[in-house]
């Protein structure tokens, strides 16, 4: 069964047991824009209690809000009770959801038109527009943008994430309405933001969401992003870019490292951005450049500036593992356990970049070499 088989006969097996259900959301839009979706969540009219015994693997995954995940052959599927939403006063989650009320009122507290459609087997509902406001390319809240950006914030840099992801325009309206509510992204949680940020930076459309950004100010409320990092990622050149490597756009667009931690990123996606922004206007890099990344950080580079350093492999070593001594050789010269990182960078060094070959007799005697002038400096010092 392909994951739209699966998505059905979860459907059919409510519809069995008396209740409705649909797929909803992202995976409604994909599939009309003839995309396969990522994944597939349903809505349905059953509560958790009702869904559970229905299927043989289900993992309660969000019962609060209404959610569990039916599992076939290996795939999840958020399955959740219809609901609406009050107003999310934390600007992080709704303050609280009721369950079980209709479709019609989970689709409305959907955030786009082009998001809020229901699909099943026998046919499409589509209360607000969607199909037209996908065959017009076309970015729009449900309902009165002002109110649903003064629900939920958030939804202004989804909206513009979107247009980057679909390379859609922005409704009139909506645009507007981000312009007055601009000011009210600084208070939602911000690693909600960044998501939707990364998202919108690796969009096919980012120049056209980006310039909607600079246009209705909102780029001025993220922490650090000035309007000429703006203009200066709208006319990036850096391509090919992933979601573990975008924040090296953002930096090289001018925005300054320090202020990459408000962003609250993985340690891994923080380091990797400030170690690749250094190296990507190098026309060439030097084998101790080479030998700092990673194999992966290296290809990463070579795809996002369309460059072709060398791969690592043509390095002399490639860890310090590639070594002919190690930190037991290094003891038994008689130097001191804290010596022995010293000594083994400055043998690393002079590795890669050629000046001694890598070879134990040879190391060794660089390795005493190192040590006597050592032992000579602090004597005259
Ligand atoms: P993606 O393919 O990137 O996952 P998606 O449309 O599935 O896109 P999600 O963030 O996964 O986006 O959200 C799933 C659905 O939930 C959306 O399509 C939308 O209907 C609804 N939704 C998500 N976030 C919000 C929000 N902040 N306000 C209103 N509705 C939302
Ligand atoms: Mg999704």
């Amino acid at each position: 069964m392909n994951m739209r088989e699966s998505a059905n006969t979860i459907i059919e097996t409510i519809e069995r047991a008396g209740g409705e259900a649909y797929i909803v959301g992202g995976a409604v839009r994909d599939t009309l824009l003839g995309r396969t979706p990522g994944d597939y969540d349903l809505a349905t009219s059953l509560l958790p209690d009702e869904v559970i015994p229905l299927f043989p693997v289900v993992i309660p995954t969000g019962l609060e809000h209404g959610t569990v995940t039916v599992v076939v052959e290996k795939i999840p599927f958020e399955v959740t009770t219809f609901r609406s939403e009050s107003t999310y006063s934390d600007r992080r989650r709704p303050d609280h959801v009721t369950l079980g009320v209709s479709l019609e009122e989970d689709l409305t507290r959907r955030d786009f038109t082009i998001n809020a459609m229901a699909l099943k087997p026998t046919g499409l509902v589509d209360l607000f527009g969607g199909q037209a406001d996908l065959a017009a390319k076309i970015i729009r809240t449900v309902g009165r943008p002002e109110d649903r950006f003064g629900e939920d914030a958030l939804r202004m840099i989804r909206a513009l994430r979107f247009m980057s992801q679909l390379a859609f325009s922005l409704d009139e309206r909506t645009e507007q309405a981000i312009k007055e509510c601009a000011e009210t992204i600084q208070y939602v949680a911000i690693e909600r933001v960044a998501i939707e940020l990364e998202k919108l930076l690796l969009g096919a459309g980012r120049p056209a969401a980006l310039r909607a950004m600079l246009r209705t100010g909102l780029g001025m409320y993220l922490p650090g992003i000035t309007p000429d990092t703006i203009e200066r990622l709208i006319a990036s050149d850096l391509d090919g870019v992933s979601k573990d490597d975008v924040w090296t756009l953002l930096l090289d667009a001018g925005f300054s490292p320090d202020r990459l931690s408000a962003f609250k990123r993985s340690k891994k996606q923080e380091q990797r951005a400030k170690r690749l922004v250094c190296l990507v206007h190098l026309e060439q890099l030097t084998d101790w450049q080479r030998y700092a990344l990673t194999d992966e950080e290296l290809a990463v580079l070579n795809r996002m500036t369309g460059r072709n350093h060398p791969d690592r492999t043509t390095l002399p070593i490639r860890t310090l593992k590639d070594l002919q001594v190690d930190g037991r050789d290094i003891v038994a010269l008689g130097l001191k356990k804290q010596e022995i990182k010293h000594a083994l960078h400055y043998l690393e060094q002079h590795v890669v970049t050629g000046q001694f070959v890598n070879q134990r007799p040879i190391l060794l005697e660089e390795v005493k070499r190192w040590k006597n002038r050592r032992e000579n400096e602090s004597f005259n010092a």
